[in-house]
Formats: C-alpha cells, sequence, structure tokens
C-alpha cells in the first residue's frame, strides 16, 4: 500500500523523463534532424536526377536509379538509326489534331507542350490520345547514320496505356510560322511554365498542331487528316525509365526550321539526344507507296 504513492510519483517522473526525452529530441531535430535530412534528400536527387552530361548522361542512366535498368538492359530501346529499312505497305495513320489551349514547359531536359484531351492518331485500329509534345537537339533518330538538326516527338496514350510516339524531324530552312506562337514564348528557366496573356481563360497558348506536320506549309485541313509516309518500328522511351513496347512512327518527310529558330532553340536546351541504339533483329518498316 505504502508503495503506491511512490510508485505513481515514479510513473509520473518516468513520464516527464519520457516528455523531456521526446522535447529533447524534437529540439535536436530542429536544430540538426533537418540538416540531415535535407542533405540526404540533396543527396538523393543528385543520385537519380538524369540528364545528358558525363555525369548524368544515357552512358550512366541505369546506374543512377534501379528503375532505369532498361537503359542498359533494354533490347528494344530508342532511338535507333533509320537504315535499310522493309520496305512494306503500311495502313495509313489517320490524325484528328485540334487547336486548343496549351501551357509550354521547360521541363530542365526539353520544351513540352502540354496538350488537353480530344487530340488523337489511330494506329493498327487502336486510338492514341495525344498527351504533349517535346523537342530535341539534335535529331534522336537518324536516317542512314545522318543527324538532323532537332527532332519533334508527339506523344500519344491509348486506353490500356500503350505509347505511340510520332517522330518529326526537323533540318534548317524556312522559317517555319506554325511554331512561332511556341517559340516567341520558350520558358528559358528549366521548371518555367509560359502562359500567354489574353488567348485564353486558364491563360495557356492557342496552337494548331496539325499545321506543324506540313512539310510545305500546305496544310490539307480535313480532320481527321493522315500522316504522309512514315518508318514503323516498336521501341522505347529515349528517356529513363526506357520503357519498352512503344510504338514508334517517325515521319520520313522532314520538316524545315530557319537557323534562327533552331539556334533560339539551342540557345536554352541542346544535346538532350540519347546515341542510336542497336536494333537487335527488330524489324524496321517504311511505306512503300508515294504520299498522296
Ligand atoms: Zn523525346
Amino acid at each position: 500500500m505504502n508503495n503506491y504513492p511512490k510508485l505513481i510519483a515514479e510513473c509520473s517522473l518516468h513520464h516527464i523523463t519520457k516528455a523531456s526525452i521526446s522535447v529533447m529530441c524534437v529540439l535536436m531535430c530542429i536544430t540538426s534532424c533537418g540538416k540531415t535530412q535535407r542533405v540526404s534528400s540533396q543527396s538523393d536527387i543528385e543520385k537519380t536526377e538524369w540528364g545528358y552530361e558525363a555525369k548524368n548522361g544515357p552512358q550512366v542512366w541505369a546506374q543512377l536509379s534501379p528503375e532505369y535498368f532498361l537503359c542498359a538492359e533494354g533490347r528494344h530501346q530508342s532511338p535507333i538509326d533509320l537504315v535499310n529499312p522493309t520496305p512494306t505497305k503500311l495502313p495509313p495513320i489517320p490524325y484528328n489534331y485540334r487547336p486548343t489551349s496549351m501551357n509550354i514547359r521547360n521541363t530542365g531536359h526539353t520544351i513540352e507542350v502540354a496538350c488537353p484531351e480530344g487530340s488523337w492518331i489511330e494506329v493498327d485500329s487502336t486510338r492514341y490520345q495525344l498527351l504533349q509534345f517535346h523537342f530535341h537537339a539534335p535529331s534522336e533518330h537518324t536516317v542512314a547514320g545522318k543527324p538532323f538538326d532537332m527532332e519533334a516527338h508527339f506523344v500519344h496514350k491509348s486506353e490500356d496505356g500503350t505509347l505511340a510516339v510520332v517522330g518529326l524531324l526537323i533540318e534548317s530552312g524556312r522559317h517555319k510560322f506554325e511554331f512561332d506562337p511556341i517559340w516567341s514564348h520558350l520558358p528559358t528557366a528549366p521548371g518555367e511554365t509560359q502562359r500567354i496573356e489574353n488567348v485564353t481563360e486558364d491563360g495557356s497558348l492557342i496552337i494548331d498542331p496539325r499545321f506543324m506536320f506540313s512539310p510545305n506549309d500546305q496544310v490539307r485541313d480535313v480532320a481527321p487528316s493522315r500522316f504522309g509516309n512514315y518508318y514503323r518500328y516498336e521501341g522505347s522511351l529515349t528517356t529513363p525509365p526506357c520503357s519498352e513496347g512503344v510504338q514508334w512512327i517517325v515521319l520520313t518527310t522532314p520538316i524545315e526550321m530557319s537557323e534562327a529558330q533552331i539556334a533560339a532553340f539551342k540557345a536554352i536546351i541542346h544535346d538532350n539526344n540519347r546515341p542510336v541504339q542497336p536494333l537487335n533483329g527488330r524489324k524496321l518498316l517504311v511505306n512503300s507507296t508515294k504520299d498522296e
């Protein structure tokens, strides 16, 4: 019985001690844990942040994160050199791209234009929604070893999650007016998104992707329209995690952009091209018919 108050006292003391320890821990954390956490999370970022320099470029992507293992071990990787294709009667690929509001973002790796729902292509009777398009300089795909000044990738996704990317090769030549709305608002800082005043309610930009494909600025303004001749093969994302099962469609006819347009892009983003990957027995097909 006499022990009871003592027990209570001990318990309270215990509580007080525990409470003080907790408070001390919290204080210590505020003063030191924060620093430690910051350092460790920063080193995590440094460990996993991929790029195009020697320390974080395509040659070491797989070493930056276990999730990037396909970048080294994948057998169906992109881009590739488009050489010795097998001529085939490939079906036309209808595209229905609508003029709509879009935001232009500097991701640090590229300039990317995000597209709201409503634009699509059809490949093998499957519909793929246009998610975004972005640019590489120089091109990622080469044609018989020849690189182009730039390449645009139009990334689409089907309902079951399969990706189809349309590659558009770009060479130096005439000014491409259809890119002016984007080029006049290129976001220069990584993470920056350009919003255009007085265009749409949400402040984003109206551009019409249909006009970008025309090599000679002649727009066949019918919806849906069809791409011209194209290469076709199965590959991967050209950036980490280098996921495979991507349907690649690279148009055979390059478009032109002016030296000034190409230079304006390269002043912000340059050398963001993964080198070509081995074909490893995959089939590379190309239309055998002439463009309509
Ligand atoms: Zn790309």
